[in-house]
């Protein structure tokens, strides 16, 4: 999703939540690093958008990945979503 809209970043940890209960919960979760450090506040913007509204996500009709409804175009595929028609 943060990629979609230019900003370059690392995940870790996407696949470790199996190591959950011998390791420190705080451990596995995943990470978002951002490679450009001037990214960062858009970044956590992008995100918390996500989270304050994941109840208004629009299903993309081309490949049926959610997007929050404040995108215009699919963050997978970057069709354009076509939410606020009829
Ligand atoms: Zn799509």
């Amino acid at each position: 999703m943060l990629e979609a809209v230019g900003i370059h970043c690392h995940t870790f940890n996407e696949h470790a939540a199996g190591g959950l209960g011998e390791l420190a919960a705080t451990a596995v979760w995943p990470e978002v690093w951002i490679v450009r450090e001037q990214q960062c506040s858009l970044a956590r913007s992008i995100i918390e958008e996500y989270e304050r509204a994941p109840e208004k996500n629009i299903d993309c009709e081309q490949c049926g990945e959610s997007n929050p409804a404040t995108f215009e175009i699919c963050w997978r595929c970057s069709t354009h979503l076509t939410a606020f028609e009829g």
